[in-house]
């Protein structure tokens, strides 16, 4: 019979140190905490308020917002039912945003809903190094605002925060899909370019050539590539005002000096977006260097049940991927934070007084830690040692009787004798 257990494939753990799991290093829970309080700040400044919403979604929200023929839909989802409701862990959280949107009627508020989110996403995808199954995303949605600078005002959003890391080795690429009048023609256009060459296309693009044939842009196939070079290009197809608005984006970002190519076969994995699409790729992060995507999706909110558009536009980035360029880059990160303070106790009474004091100790806000294994005073100061406390105070008998306490310096060896009364002082002052 099997007793141990593993993490399922492509889900891991953090631990309070960096750990190793399956040939990817994951980041302990002190980097995390340090990423994620970063990314609030940045998005504060952009003023957007933070949204939490449920891992569990009902599936055909994410059926219907995502999009059917998407490899998100079609093969990836964790889905089940119980009862007479089907639930999906959230591959995604554009879609469940919109659905709280709307449920709640924060439209009615008047205004723009300016919503960030930082939590985990769920994908049954091949795991791989920055590929996961359980992965987490952070991202932010301007709902209900068709201005050309909310397109803009989320790309500038999504390039601070990598700069607010020290990531600047990026690339922005940038397209416009048109409107849901303009895409059909496109699509006739580009099925029929295909057409001739359909027995050279992988089984998923032929698939693709008939339900949805602006995701063969995006094909990784040499082949394919090759291919397209001579095919019709979308910006052609697409409507006047669709095409002003992408000038305008483009002279925004000029005027922020961010810098952005050009990307006619960008097209992007979900099929909520209309007109501005855009992803953020790293330099350094080799064959999933995709560290953020978004863009338009005025259609999401009909699509989901809404009787009035609702103009949106948002991105989302995978932290696994910023962590990966993080370490590309050598940043240090937040290491496991040691105690202020290690109670060394020889002795049965001074055990006893331990427990106690570091409780006062505590209440007066210093972080205090003692054994918890009844070891000798040799074992106890190896233990300080081993968690980097800068100080220990040593207690026995006679320091009970005169009320002071021996305090070492770990850094120096040097050692100082301090009345208990004035220790919390003593060590709030170091
Ligand atoms: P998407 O919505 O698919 O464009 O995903 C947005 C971002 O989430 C991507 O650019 C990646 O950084 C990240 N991401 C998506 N899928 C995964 C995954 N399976 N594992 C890790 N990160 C992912």
């Amino acid at each position: 019979m099997k007793t141990s257990f593993q993490n399922i494939k492509g889900t891991f753990d953090i631990l309070p140190e960096e750990t190793v799991s399956d040939g990817t290093t994951i980041a302990g829970t002190e980097a995390w905490l340090f990423v994620e309080s970063t990314i609030r700040e940045v998005m504060g400044r952009f003023n957007f308020q933070e949204i939490r919403t449920p891992i569990l979604e009902p599936t055909e929200l994410i059926a219907r917002g995502v999009g059917q023929l998407t490899d998100i839909v079609s093969k990836e989802m964790f889905a089940f039912e119980r009862g007479d409701t089907h639930y999906v862990l959230r591959p995604e959280v554009t879609a469940p945003v919109m659905r709280a949107y709307l449920q709640h009627h924060l439209g009615q508020k008047g205004g723009v809903q300016k919503l960030f989110y930082i939590g985990p996403c769920f994908r049954a995808e091949r795991p791989q190094k920055g590929r996961y199954r359980q992965f987490h995303q952070f991202g932010c949605e301007v709902i209900g605002s068709g201005d050309v600078r909310a397109d803009a005002e989320v790309i500038a959003l999504m390039t601070a925060i990598y700069r607010a890391f020290g990531i600047v080795d990026t690339k922005l690429r940038l397209n416009t899909l048109g409107d849901e009048q303009s895409r059909p023609r496109y699509r006739e256009a580009l099925r029929a370019y295909l057409a001739p060459y359909v027995n050279e296309l992988s089984p998923t693009s032929r698939q693709r050539l008939e339900a949805n044939p602006l995701r063969i842009l995006d094909t990784k196939d040499e082949k394919e590539r090759r291919l397209l070079e001579g095919a019709p290009i979308l910006i052609e197809y697409i409507d006047e005002a669709s095409r002003a608005q992408y000038e305008e984006l483009k002279a925004l970002l000029s005027d922020l000096d961010i810098r952005y190519e050009e990307d006619p076969f960008l097209v992007r994995g979900l099929d909520y977006y209309t007109r501005t699409a855009f992803e953020l790729e790293s330099a350094h992060v080799g064959a999933q260097s995709a560290l953020a995507g978004g863009g338009r999706y005025d259609l999401l909110a009909q699509e989901i049940g809404s009787k009035e558009p609702v103009p949106s536009v948002g991105f989302a980035a995978g932290m696994e991927r910023l962590f990966l360029a993080l370490a590309a880059e050598g940043t240090p990160l937040p290491q496991p934070k040691a105690p202020d303070v290690f109670l060394v106790a020889l002795g049965d009474e001074a055990v006893r007084w331990t427990f106690s004091e570091a409780q006062r100790l505590r209440e007066a806000g210093l972080r205090v830690a003692y054994d918890l294994k009844g070891r000798s005073m040799k074992a106890q100061m190896r233990e300080a040692n081993r968690q980097n406390a800068p100080v220990t105070v040593i207690v026995g008998k006679d320091e009970l009787a005169s009320e002071r306490a021996q305090v070492k310096i770990m850094a120096s060896g040097e050692q100082v004798e301090i009345a208990i009364q004035d220790l919390i002082a003593y060590l709030k002052g170091l």
